[in-house]
C-alpha cells in the first residue's frame, strides 16, 4: 500500500498543478484522503425545465437548437438548447467558438449539468458556463450529493472533485491499530478507517460530531495520534505491565529528618503526593508526571523533599523555573533549607560568562547536586554527569519539546512538572496526555480567605488615601499594571506611570518597579528588598504573577483588570494570603466593560477555589469571546474541533480523547496489543504527520 507515496506518482499533474495541489493538500496519497469537503451540493435530474427551481444545480437532457454568435467582440457567445418545449439559454464569456460549435452542432442530444436560473423574457432559462455537457452515460455521474472542496485559486471544483475521486478509488482497508472492543465501547461506534474517509467524502454532513458515526473515528483517531505521539516523545517506551502492588517504598532518613525540621506539618494532601513520588521512582520507568495544585497549596516544599530523595541515592537533579524572579526565589528557599548539606548551585541569564562555564564544568563532573535554574538549564551545553529528576515549575510556561529536552539529559530522568493554573480536563489530555496526573487540592491550614473587590479605576485616589494608611501599619502591596509605557491607542495604566505617581505620594524609597524589560540583577534587587520590607509597595507588570512568595504583603491591586484572563487573575491574587494575615485583592476596571469582562470580575469576587474558576473560565469562553487557539493552548486538530464545540460536544470530545488516551496507553503497555501498536505506528502517526515522535522512540 502506498498511501505516502507522493501524489505525483498516482495521478498525472501538470506541474503548475501539482504545486497548487501540494499547498493546498499536501504531498501523500492519504492526504487527498483528509481534504475534507466544506459541504455537499445536490444536483438534480429533470426531465423538463418547467421542473427546476432558479438557482438550482440540475442535470437534463437536452437538443441543441441554435447559436447566437457574439453580438461584438466582448460579448458572451450564447448555445440555445431545449427540452422539447422550453428553450435554455446557455452562456459563455471568453469561450473559445471553434470548441463549442464542435460539442454544440444543431440537433444534437446531449446531456448538460450545471446551474439554472430563471428569468422574465424571451428565454426563460439561463445558464451560465454549465459544469458538465456529455453523453447520457456521463450524466449519471452529475446526479445526486456531491462533495464541494476547498479550492485555492488556479484549482476548479470540477478538478476537485475528479481529483479527490481519482484519489479515493485507491482507497484500502489499512491494518487496524483499533481493537474491536475499542471500537464499541461506552456509547461510541466507531466506523473502519477506510469506511470513515468514503462517508467523509459521500456523505460529508454538518451533524455534530454526537450522531455522526465517521467524524467518531475520524476524530478518535486524530486524538489516539496525538496522544500516543506524546507519550512516545516524551518516554521511552517498555512494552511492561504496571504492577501498581509491586512498589515498596519509604521516605528515607535524610529526607525525614528535613521534614522533621520544617517550621510546619506538611499536610496531608502533600504527604500523599510526596509517597506517590516516591511510589513513581521506584518504577522501571521513569516518572512523567503533572502536578496541579491551587497556587499557596505548598507544591514547592514537596518538589524540595522528592529532590533531596534523589540526591540522597546519589543522582544529580534540577530544578527548572519560568522566570529569573522565581529561580532565586527558589534557590533560596532550598539554600536556606539544606545549607551546606548538599551542593546547590543557581543558573540563569543573570550569570557571568566565567560563573557560567564554571557551573558547566561542575555540572558534568558531577560536583553539584541540584542547580537551580530557568530555561538557561535546557541548552545542549548543559550536561550532566547522572541527571535522574527534574522539576519543572509552572509547567504551561514550557512546551513539551523542553520537558523532552531535560529528559534527554540522562538515561532514565524522572520529571515532576507542576502547575498552579488548574486546566479543564479536555486541556489537560490533549496537552499533557502523556503524563500522570494528581491534584494538590487542600491549602495548608490557618489560611484566611481573601476578600476580594471590585472597583471603578476612578476610585484611585481614596484607593491611594487608604493604602497611605495601611502602609504606615507596615503592610506590603503588590501593584499590578498590563502594560510597561503608556500608549496613544490604549487606555491602559502603565507601570511606568503609575510607579512615578505611588513614589510622588508615598515617597521615593519605599515604592519599587519590575518589569519584563529590566536587567535581571536590577530586578533581583527589587524584588530583594521587597521581600526584606524595605519596599512596602511593589509596581509590577504580570512578571509576578507566577509563583513569587512574599508572606508579608497583603494587599493586591490590579488594574485594568478586565484585561486579564480567570487564570491570571487567579494567579496574581495567589501572590497575596500567604501569611497568617488577613489579606486583600482590589480589582479596577475601566468602562466599558463587555459581558464576559463582568462575569470574570464577578467570578473573580464570588470565588477564591482555581479548579472553579478554571471551569467558569471555559464556560465563559463558551459563551462569546472567541480566544484562538494558541491563547486557549489547545492544539489545533484537523477534525475535531474543540474550541467551537457546544458544552454537549465538549463532554462529548472529553469522552472520546479520554478512551483515546488510555488506549494509547494501551497500545505502548500491553503486550497483547504489540500488532495493533505496530500498525499505529506504521500508519496511523504517518497520516496524521507525528512522526517526529516515531524517530525519537526509535532513537531513545
Ligand atoms: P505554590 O503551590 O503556589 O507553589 P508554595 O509552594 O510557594 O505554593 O507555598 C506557599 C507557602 O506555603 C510557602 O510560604 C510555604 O512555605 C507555605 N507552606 C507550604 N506547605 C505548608 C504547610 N504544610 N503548612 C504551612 N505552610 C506551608
Ligand atoms: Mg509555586
Amino acid at each position: 500500500m502506498d498511501l505516502f507515496s507522493p501524489l505525483k506518482q498516482l495521478v498525472a499533474l501538470s506541474s503548475y498543478t501539482e504545486k497548487l495541489i501540494y499547498k493546498l493538500i499536501g504531498p501523500r496519497l492519504v492526504d487527498a484522503w483528509l481534504h475534507a469537503p466544506i459541504r455537499m451540493e445536490k444536483r438534480r435530474l429533470i426531465a423538463s425545465l418547467k421542473e427546476s427551481n432558479s438557482g438550482e444545480l440540475i442535470t437534463i437532457g437536452v437538443t441543441v437548437s441554435y447559436h447566437l454568435p457574439r453580438p461584438s467582440m466582448r460579448g458572451p457567445y450564447r448555445v440555445v438548447v431545449t427540452d422539447g418545449v422550453e428553450q435554455l439559454e446557455l452562456t459563455y464569456f471568453k469561450a473559445n467558438t471553434q470548441y463549442l460549435k464542435k460539442i454544440f452542432p444543431a440537433n444534437k442530444q446531449l446531456f448538460l449539468s450545471g446551474q439554472i436560473e430563471h428569468r422574465a423574457g424571451l428565454l426563460d432559462y439561463k445558464m451560465t458556463h454549465p459544469d458538465f455537457v456529455g453523453e447520457s452515460y456521463q450524466a449519471k455521474g452529475w446526479i445526486g450529493d456531491q462533495p464541494v472542496y476547498p479550492l485555492t485559486a488556479g484549482l476548479t471544483q470540477k478538478f476537485m472533485r475528479g481529483f479527490v475521486l481519482r484519489c479515493l478509488e485507491k482507497i484500502e482497508d489499512l491494518p487496524e491499530w483499533v481493537i474491536p472492543e475499542q471500537l464499541n465501547k461506552n456509547g461510541v461506534n466507531l466506523t473502519g478507517f477506510k469506511d470513515s474517509l468514503l462517508q467523509l467524502h459521500q456523505h460529508f454532513s454538518q451533524n455534530s460530531i454526537m450522531d455522526t458515526a465517521y467524524k467518531q473515528r475520524l476524530c478518535f483517531d486524530e486524538f489516539l495520534a496525538h496522544q500516543l505521539a506524546l507519550i512516545l516523545s516524551s518516554r521511552k517506551v517498555q512494552l511492561i505491565e504496571d504492577n501498581k502492588g509491586d512498589h515498596a517504598f519509604m521516605i528515607r532518613p535524610f529526607v525525614k529528618e528535613f521534614i522533621d525540621n520544617l517550621p510546619f506539618t506538611l499536610t496531608k494532601g502533600q504527604q500523599e503526593i510526596l509517597d506517590v513520588l516516591m511510589a513513581d521512582f521506584n518504577k522501571t520507568y521513569p516518572m512523567v508526571r503533572l502536578l496541579q495544585g491551587d497556587v499557596g497549596s505548598g507544591k514547592t516544599i514537596v518538589a524540595i523533599l522528592a529532590l533531596l530523595d534523589q540526591i540522597d541515592k546519589g543522582g544529580q537533579t534540577a530544578f527548572l523555573s519560568p522566570t529569573g524572579i522565581l529561580t532565586k526565589q527558589h534557590f533560596e528557599t532550598i539554600k536556606a533549607m539544606v545549607g551546606d548539606r548538599i551542593c546547590v548551585e543557581i543558573l540563569t541569564s543573570a550569570a557571568t560568562a566565567k560563573q557560567k562555564r564554571l557551573i558547566l564544568e561542575r555540572l558534568k563532573n558531577g560536583e553539584i547536586d541540584l542547580i537551580v535554574g530557568t530555561h538557561a538549564i535546557i541548552q545542549d551545553s548543559v550536561q550532566f554527569k547522572n541527571l535522574t529528576f527534574c522539576v519543572i515549575d509552572e509547567q504551561h510556561r514550557f512546551g513539551v519539546e523542553q520537558r523532552v529536552a531535560l529528559s534527554k539529559k540522562g538515561d532514565h530522568v524522572h520529571l515532576l512538572s507542576m502547575t498552579a493554573t488548574p486546566i479543564p480536563r479536555t486541556l489537560t489530555l490533549a496537552c499533557y496526555g502523556d503524563m500522570d496526573v494528581s491534584l494538590l487540592t487542600e491549602k495548608p491550614p490557618g489560611r484566611i480567605p481573601i476578600h476580594t473587590s471590585v472597583m471603578c479605576a476612578k476610585k484611585y485616589p481614596e484607593i491611594k488615601d487608604k493604602l497611605a494608611q495601611q502602609i504606615k501599619t507596615g503592610t506590603q502591596c503588590f501593584w499590578v499594571c498590563p502594560v510597561i509605557e503608556e500608549s496613544e491607542e490604549s487606555n491602559l495604566t502603565a507601570v511606568t506611570k503609575r510607579y512615578e505617581d505611588l513614589q510622588n505620594t508615598f515617597g521615593e524609597d519605599v515604592v519599587g518597579l519590575v518589569h519584563g524589560k529590566m536587567k535581571p540583577k536590577e530586578k533581583d534587587a527589587v524584588m530583594l528588598s521587597f521581600q526584606k520590607g524595605d519596599l512596602k509597595v511593589l509596581v509590577a507588570t504580570t512578571v509576578i504573577e507566577v509563583g513569587v512568595n512574599v508572606p508579608a504583603a497583603t494587599i493586591m491591586v490590579i488594574e485594568n483588570a478586565e484585561r486579564f484572563g480567570l487564570a491570571q487573575l487567579h494567579q496574581l491574587r495567589g501572590r497575596v494570603g500567604r501569611g497568617g494575615d488577613a489579606s486583600y485583592c482590589i480589582l479596577l476596571y475601566k468602562q466599558p466593560l463587555s459581558f464576559t469582562g463582568v462575569k470574570r470580575l464577578e467570578a473573580m469576587r464570588e470565588h477564591d477555589d482555581g479548579f472553579k474558576l478554571a471551569e467558569l473560565d471555559l464556560k465563559l469562553r463558551g459563551a462569546g469571546e472567541t480566544t484562538g487557539t494558541q491563547q486557549s493552548g489547545l492544539p489545533k486538530f484537523k477534525f475535531s474541533d474543540l474550541e467551537n464545540a457546544t458544552p454537549d460536544e465538549q463532554v462529548f470530545y472529553d469522552l472520546l480523547l479520554e478512551k483515546a488516551n488510555s488506549y494509547a496507553w494501551d497500545l505502548v503497555r500491553k503486550p497483547e496489543l504489540k500488532k495493533e501498536f505496530s500498525h499505529a505506528k506504521q500508519y496511523l502517526l504517518q497520516i496524521y504527520n507525528k512522526t517526529n515522535a516515531v524517530a525519537y522512540s526509535k532513537s531513545g
